[in-house]
């Protein structure tokens, strides 16, 4: 038996240079291989007769060579190989470019298989560039359903094919983990056999029974999950937050607009959930721009009032640093410490007092219960970090996070005495229909704010194409004039050889040299200490800068209510949802704000996805117009952090997605430490793993 964690390279006929190719593909090791799935598949089911073939149709033609040679074209440097075949019933001609070896290995009276697209020119039907093997039993390449798999430069599918045959050929070692109660009442075929016909189907039933199998399986995962994490804080007690209604009243009524339906009715399930003595876990989705901050405040302000301490974990620390400013100035009326810790900075604010802490007097503070509301990056998971009494924590931009990072600051809330869990409020702005985040999310409970607040003024939008461009900078230098200021968003930091992609170092020299040099501009990618990205930031905010050239890294978040104008470079690079994020961050004052999509590629196709920005100023139209386009794992799938991709499972498959939830949560009813189904937990936490390596 083949173990599968064997090397990739300890199989023969994988040498050093194929190894590495494999390894770019993700495979390391025969597990690897053998869970690296095909795409699609190629039916060449049925050899065909040639005199029955006909034009435009993709078929398997068993014949015999009498004719081959290998000629130059004379106006293209163009090395045609051509054939000329027989099986009896008609003959064929085959034609190759540029692959003079074919010649050298196939000789007349050879009998061979061929398989690929029949065509049409003025001399007749003729098979153009086949895949080729010499006729024999088992012609996996040009016979029956063919698997095609995703390639790297220098691998070929033939060669996946051939790894694949041999790796079996060996009897890998193949446990089913999945418990055989669930795979008798899911009607499932077990994994060995779905892993085989996955590789090698006989027929069409054999790929739909493998795909349903093993997209159970990824399926299953993410809902064993979310039930033991459901019934981990199911046993657990949190600390009542008491919802103190006359200084909540006070609050809302100091704020200089007011909530939206979809704020007031977040935060009064919010405050009432806290209120109880079980942990909640709820996940407030909201658009760009829709007020989530608030609702999260509200939260940890009547924690405060309870003498309780919350925590609000975001990605950056240029949002840390924002949000502390914020809430400093929302809560000036009440006594509240308010603290800042990342790994620059450790700051307090209180009604309107600012101080400096050293690090060690802030975690004095925090453990002696004298902070009231922590704000900070992932720097707050570390053990050092201990509350005396945690009873909210929030996660903005949860999708940042994986999952034991956010476990990790859960366990906070309990001390040497008691064993409590806080209240937990993930954030997100990735808009996922209510019935996708429940699947994605099984153990969290959903709020959506589903409108922005009024008189917010749409951002005009534009497809720019290179002819525009001075144009363009004319305008931004009009507005800057005025007081205003922009960002360019390009999709590199360095340069590439890749042409015309801009990157953030060569387009700052270039605006700054050569298109505004009358103005202070300034770069921000993530290879920047975080001091000097912080600085940059501030300095941003303050108008000490007029335009921010930077990498997605300002995608989150980030609040300069004076900045109008976004210009996004080589914007047909990034997905409609990312560039509804961008966007978002201008339009967040009083003035009219613009984006500006800059693309230099004209296909139809990439047009028509960034008119679609131009329609659309809402992020729920917009991830449903992506997902129709690039489908949900480019979607959700790699956005997402703390699940490993999805290879072959849709989350939109919504019958296998409650089937598993349903497994799930039955398994963990019979026996609630799983203990029961070893296998299982060892793939359980082996998947865990792989989602926190990403
Ligand atoms: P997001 O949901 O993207 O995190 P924020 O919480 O950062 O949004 O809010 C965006 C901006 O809208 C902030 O400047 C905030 O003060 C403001 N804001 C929040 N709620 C309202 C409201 N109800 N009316 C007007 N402005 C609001
Ligand atoms: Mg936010």
């Amino acid at each position: 038996m083949l173990a599968l964690n064997t090397d990739i390279n300890k199989i023969s006929r994988v040498g050093q240079a194929t190894a590495k190719r494999l390894n770019h593909l993700g495979i390391e090791t025969v597990r690897d291989l053998i869970f690296y799935y095909p795409y699609r598949y190629d039916d060449f089911s049925v050899s065909m007769p040639i005199n029955k073939l006909r034009a435009g149709e993709r078929a398997n033609v068993v014949a015999q060579i009498e004719l081959i040679q290998t000629k130059r074209s004379p106006h293209r440097r163009l090395h045609i190989t051509e054939a000329l075949v027989t099986d009896g019933t008609d003959q064929l001609r085959v034609v190759w470019f540029n692959q003079t070896f074919i010649a050298k290995s196939l000789k007349e009276g050879d009998r061979v298989s061929l398989a690929g697209k029949i065509e049409e020119d003025f001399s007749g039907l003729c098979m153009m560039s086949p895949t080729y093997e010499k006729a024999g039993e088992s012609n996996i390449n040009t016979q029956g359903l063919v698997p095609n798999y995703h390639l790297t430069d220098g691998l070929t599918q033939k060669q996946l094919r051939y790894f694949l045959r041999m790796v079996f050929s060996f009897h890998p070692e193949i446990v089913d983990w999945l418990p055989a109660e669930i795979v008798k009442e899911g009607n499932f075929i077990s994994l060995l056999s779905a892993i085989k016909k996955i590789h090698f189907p006989e027929n069409q039933k054999d790929i739909d029974e493998a795909k349903r199998r093993l997209a159970f399986d990824e399926l299953f995962l993410i809902q064993l999950q979310a039930a033991a994490t459901r019934r981990d804080l199911s046993v657990l007690q949190a600390r009542k937050v008491e919802f103190k209604e006359i200084e909540t009243r006070q609050f809302v009524k100091s704020l200089p607009f007011r909530l939206t339906d979809g704020q007031k009715k977040a935060s009064w399930t919010i405050l009432q959930d806290i209120a109880k003595d079980t942990p909640m876990a709820r996940l407030l989705e909201g658009d760009v721009g829709s007020g989530k901050t608030l609702v999260a405040v509200m939260a940890a302000l009547n924690a405060a009032l309870n003498g309780l301490q919350s925590v609000i974990m975001v990605p950056t620390a240029i949002l840390a640093r924002q949000h502390w400013n914020s809430l400093g100035k929302l809560l000036t009326s009440f006594n509240i410490n308010i603290g800042l810790l990342t790994s620059n900075d450790s700051l307090l604010i209180n009604q309107n007092e600012t101080s400096k802490l050293k690090k060690e007097k802030m975690l004095a503070s925090i453990t002696a219960g004298e902070i009231d509301i922590l704000i900070g990056t992932h720097a707050l998971i570390e053990d050092k970090v201990e509350f005396a009494k945690l009873s909210l924590v929030v996660v903005d931009e949860q999708h940042r996070f994986g999952v034991e990072q956010r476990k990790k600051l859960v366990s906070k809330a309990s001390n040497k005495n008691e064993e409590l869990a806080p209240h937990l409020l993930s954030m997100t702005a990735t808009p996922i229909p209510r019935s996708l985040a429940l699947s994605l999310f099984g153990d969290l409970d959903v709020s959506i704010i589903s409108e922005l607040p009024s008189g917010r003024q749409p951002i005009a939008t534009r497809v720019v194409l290179e002819a525009k461009r001075e144009a363009v900078y004319d305008f931004i230098r009009h507005e800057i004039r005025t007081g205003r200021q922009a960002f360019v968003i390009c999709p590199l930091i360095d340069g590439s050889d890749k042409l015309g992609v801009k990157s953030v170092k060569e387009e700052f020299v270039r605006l700054d040299k050569g298109v505004f040099p009358e103005f202070k501009l300034a770069m921000l990618h993530g290879k920047m200490k975080p001091a000097e990205k912080d600085k940059t930031m501030q300095d941003f905010l303050d108008n000490k800068i007029q335009v921010l050239v930077s990498t997605s890294v300002v995608e989150v978040g980030v609040d300069v209510p004076n900045a109008t104008i976004m210009v996004i470079e080589g914007a047909d690079r990034f997905g409609l949802a990312q560039l509804h994020q961008f966007r978002g961050r201008v339009g967040r004052g009083d003035h009219k704000s613009y984006c500006f999509l800059s693309t230099d590629s004209n296909s139809d196709a990439t047009i028509t996805r960034l008119e679609a920005l131009v329609k659309y100023n809402d992020g729920f139209t917009l991830a449903k117009i992506d997902l129709k386009m690039r489908g949900p794992g480019e979607v959700y799938g790699t956005a997402q952090k703390g699940f490993p991709e999805l290879k072959i499972a849709s989350l939109f498959d919504y019958e296998l997605v409650q089937l598993a939830k349903q497994m799930a949560i039955k398994l963990i009813e019979i026996d609630p430490s799983l203990h029961k189904w070893q296998l299982m937990l060892a793939q359980l936490g082996e998947w865990e793993r792989r989602a926190h390596l990403e």
